[in-house]
């Protein structure tokens, strides 16, 4: 008998990964209860000598019951002094028994700075299991998707030190960089048109330009297109309309354009580039054409789908996606956060309003602090996993191994049904985020701040801010943050210069949280920040208009950020001049505090 072809081989084996994997799924979700009881005692031992533990009185028990009596429910704030001692170089086991490898920096912030989260080593794996279970779900809607590549924009960014010396960088930096990722065994399902150099490449241009370059060149293999977030993959499109021509070049020749200086990039890229002029006109014809609809479909014509998360704020993004992809499925494989990974969405292609998250109760001990209708944190008393309620909305809190307990996610999920006894939980909101376009989080609090100071530049014009409110205006790529300001002017002759409100927008970046200066200043995620003045009286217009849709005029406030399009289009359509950022804020890596030492 001929032996069996070597492509047989791996077709077996990825079926047989491929059930191993469903089958995970079924069996940690039929008694997920159970699943979570083991997983606390696993996390209880583990860390029983631990420091925290112990200041809670916690000396040695693993059960559920006495866990919840002595251990409070936390937020990051409570848990800042252990943070700053391990982050100073402080080894003794505070938080967890295994050594803290790092700390992954959340784009949540705390103080206008990163959260630290620490992580142990072994958590990499953790994360690696919840990645190995996606495409083995998505084969089930999907099947082929192992004869082709993915095209993904992955990213690393800047890392920073602690004064003790731990590295700090995001989650996902993290784990590119980890061997768990770049020596990852040959699999179809991450074979991707991005070569790893290519995505450890520390210079945000040469990285997307290079990625950007082997996905045209492979454009006939490709058959799944993505990145993380929606803002994401949408840079990268602005990218190619911006970069096209000079992209186009170097196919025709074959030949990397001298922009690209990284050696380890170039050599990289001289595996996959070869000079292919057909394929350089038909991409030069495509991308010159007047409309990019459907630009997706048309250099890519094998994609199957979008993978982006489009849920949360990112929801914002879905037009877009659809004008360029003509509609594709957008597909919201999995749910996850510098705190610990906690789902997949076993029903990837279901429409992006009803993508439900189950949370893998292997991952973490998770709890639920119930959340009432008018977004109200109820009775405070968490339930656990196997408590929750169909539709009722609940926020997050974990216990992971790496030694966060009852940590407050700030998370809102509701919970929109089951796979066997796991709830399945939709994507609510992240709690107080007023602006965001990329993994910027502003609250309101942190955005009044920022505007009442940048307000004093009116003193000396004898102006002052009425009202405000704001908006994320995603139709510009990438968006950027819009601030409505009525002004009262003392005199009618006295006007504020244009240079005042220029140095009025910057002012109010400056004063925002690194995650926002970092986007504008190194990712160049977001766009500069404008002020929009608007007519006097307009504020009254806006409450008029909110009282003609039912608002109580005696608890009426104005919204300091507005999201409904009839409200800012009467915005808008009260305008009398606009205003941008002239420059970047200030921004470094690492934290305040670190930089000020050096
Ligand atoms: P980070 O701490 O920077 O890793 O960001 C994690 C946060 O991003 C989560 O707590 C969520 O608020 C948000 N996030 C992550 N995955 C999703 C998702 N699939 N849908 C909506 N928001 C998400």
């Amino acid at each position: 008998m001929p032996e069996a072809p070597n492509n047989n081989i791996v077709d077996y084996s990825l079926t047989e990964k491929n059930k191993k994997s469903l089958q995970f799924i079924e069996d940690v979700t039929s008694d997920p209860d159970e699943v979570q009881l083991r997983v606390l005692s696993d996390i209880l031992t583990q860390n029983a000598a631990v420091e925290y533990l112990h200041r809670h009185s916690l000396s040695g028990q693993t059960d559920r019951e006495t866990f919840k009596k002595l251990i409070p429910v936390i937020t990051y704030e409570d848990l800042q002094p252990d943070i700053t001692r391990i982050a100073n170089g402080d080894k003794s086991p505070i938080l967890s028994s295994h050594p803290i490898s790092e700390f992954l920096t959340s784009s949540g912030t705390s103080g206008g700075e990163r959260k630290l989260m620490p992580t142990i080593e072994a958590e990499l794996g953790r994360r690696s299991l919840l990645y190995s279970l996606l495409m083995p779900v998505m084969n089930q809607f999907v099947p082929g998707l192992d004869k082709g590549k993915g095209m993904y924009f992955l990213f690393v960014k800047s890392e920073s030190k602690t004064p003790g010396g731990l590295v700090a960088r995001p989650v996902l930096t993290s784990y590119y960089k980890s061997n768990h990722f770049k020596e990852r065994p040959y699999d179809p399902y991450t074979n991707y048109t991005s070569p790893n150099e290519t995505i450890l490449c520390q210079d945000s241009f040469q990285s997307m330009y290079s990625q950007m370059l082997c996905g045209l060149c492979l454009n006939q293999e490709v058959l799944r297109v993505g990145a993380v977030f929606a803002s994401g993959f949408i840079r990268a499109i602005r990218f190619l309309e911006k970069h096209w021509a000079l992209l186009c070049e170097d196919i025709r020749t074959g030949t990397m354009n001298p922009m690209i200086t990284d050696p380890v990039v170039k050599e990289a890229m001289l595996r996959v580039l070869k000079p292919n002029a057909p394929l350089a006109e038909f991409i030069e014809r495509e991308c010159s054409k007047s409309s990019w609809q459907g630009i997706i479909t048309r250099i890519w014509p094998n994609t199957k789908y979008v993978d982006v998360i489009v849920t949360g704020t990112m929801s914002q993004y879905i037009p877009t996606l659809d004008y360029y992809s003509n509609g594709l499925p957008l597909v919201c494989t999995m749910y996850a956060s510098s705190e610990c990974y906690f789902g997949v969405n076993l029903n990837p292609l279901c429409k992006s309003s009803e993508v439900a998250y189950t949370l893998i109760p292997t991952m973490a001990y998770f709890e639920f602090l119930p959340v009432g209708a008018d977004g109200q944190d109820q009775e405070r008393k968490p339930v656990d996993l196997s408590e929750v309620k169909l539709g009722q909305d609940y926020e997050l809190v974990v216990t992971t191994y790496a030694g966060l307990y009852r940590y407050r996610v700030g998370d809102v999920l509701r919970v929109a049904g089951f796979k066997n006894k796991a709830p399945q939980f939709s994507f609510i909101c992240r709690k107080n985020v007023a602006l965001s376009i990329d993994s910027d989080k502003t609250d309101e609090v942190e955005l009044h701040q920022a505007i009442e100071k940048a307000s004093n530049h009116l003193v000396p014009f004898e102006a002052t801010l009425i009202e405000y409110t704001s908006f994320a205006d995603t139709t510009t790529i990438p968006g950027h943050y819009v601030i409505f300001w009525e002004l009262s002017v003392k005199g009618s002759s006295t006007h504020v210069p244009p240079s005042v409100l220029e140095d009025c927008c910057i002012a109010i970046e400056e004063s925002l949280n690194s995650v926002y200066r970092q986007g504008r200043a190194s990712d160049k995620s977001i766009g500069p920040l404008e002020i929009r003045l608007v007519e006097p009286g307009t504020f009254d217009k806006l409450m008029d208009y909110a009282i003609s849709l039912g608002a109580s005029i005696n608890q009426y406030k104005t919204p300091r950020c507005v999201k409904f399009a009839p409200i800012i289009e009467l915005l808008n359509s009260l305008v009398v001049s606009n205003y941008f950022s002239p420059k970047c804020p200030k921004w470094v890596p690492g934290h305040k505090q670190w930089n000020n030492m050096n």
